[in-house]
């Protein structure tokens, strides 16, 4: 499976990519995250984007494409994967259409979380306290100010993807307002109808033990299948039987009859005097 969360900051995308990754097992490919640990370990992407993304701009497209697609060639992504905060723009949604058509991939589903944006600082905010609780470094761009300009980039570069993907029929929209795990589940319920998931996928636990599930389901189905099987042998069964009783009784029915039309007959036949006797006569009827 593979799907695009679509969202302002602070709308949850980090979030519920997480727990769909725990869900699906599938991979979480944030470009947000990629390129904070390439400024953290100072390579050449790393030098160039550590200013941009201080200043709450947006990193250029060449780059943040270029580590998407080495991204999707790993290993682990081979399964799926969630892309969160990729693409921003226009021109990176191309060339991520470019790269999957390259790569015979298809995209699934692009959600977006829909929240309002007066929710969005104050969500921001939790989270930095939260970090600061879990002595995590915040993020140098996790201030009022910078959000603001985040979110105007959003807005001007970003917003114009839920046109695009909505005019290619990939988008589904969620209300990003609801409890972290409703989200989730409505998150679901659109990868369930759109066919991106199976119907009894849980969480990751499942997904590990999914060859052993499906060995119990076979299982159980084969169980099923011998019962339903015995049943409508039983059935056959009761129904010749039924047939055979039917049969009889209406042998028995025919024979009654059959005496009665004789004795009937003969009666009358004594009464007119006839020359036949009564068990010629009988004999005759019968067999007809
Ligand atoms: P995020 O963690 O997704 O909020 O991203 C943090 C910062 O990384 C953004 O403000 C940008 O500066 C940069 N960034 C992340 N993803 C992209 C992208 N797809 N295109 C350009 N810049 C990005």
């Amino acid at each position: 499976m593979r799907i695009i969360l679509l969202g302002p900051p602070g709308s949850g995308k980090g979030t519920q990519a997480q727990l769909l990754v725990q869900r699906y097992g599938i991979v979480q490919l944030s470009t947000g995250e990629m390129l904070r640990a390439a400024v953290a370990a100072g390579t050449p992407v790393g030098l160039k984007a550590k200013e941009i993304m201080a200043s709450g701009s947006l990193v250029p497209d060449d780059v943040v494409v270029g580590i998407i697609s080495d991204r999707i060639d790993q290993p682990d992504a081979k399964n799926g994967f969630i892309l969160d905060g990729f693409p921003r723009t226009v021109p990176q949604a191309e060339a991520l259409d470019e790269l999957l058509k390259h790569k015979h991939l298809k995209l699934d589903a692009v959600i977006e979380l829909r929240v309002n944006e007066s929710a969005l600082l104050s969500r921001v905010e939790t989270r930095v306290a939260q970090m600061r609780e879990r002595g995590e470094e915040v993020r140098v761009d996790d201030t009022p100010e910078v959000l603001t300009k985040r979110l105007a980039s959003y807005r001007s570069q970003t917003e114009p993807l839920i046109h695009y993907y909505s005019e290619r029929r990939k988008l589904s929209t969620i209300d990003g307002m609801m409890a972290i795990d409703e989200v989730t589940r409505a998150i679901h319920r659109q990868l369930l109808a759109l066919g991106a998931v199976e119907p009894k996928t849980h969480a990751r636990s499942a997904a590990k033990a999914a060859p052993a599930k499906k060995a119990k389901a076979g299982k159980k189905s084969a169980k099923k299948a011998v019962k339903t099987a015995k049943k409508a042998a039983k059935s056959a069964k009761t129904t010749k039987k039924t047939a055979k009783k039917a049969v009889k009784g209406t042998k028995k029915a025919a024979k009654k009859t059959a005496k009665k039309t004789v004795k009937k007959t003969a009666k009358k036949t004594v009464k007119k005097g006839s020359k036949k006797g009564p068990k010629k006569v009988t004999k005759k009827r019968a067999k007809r």
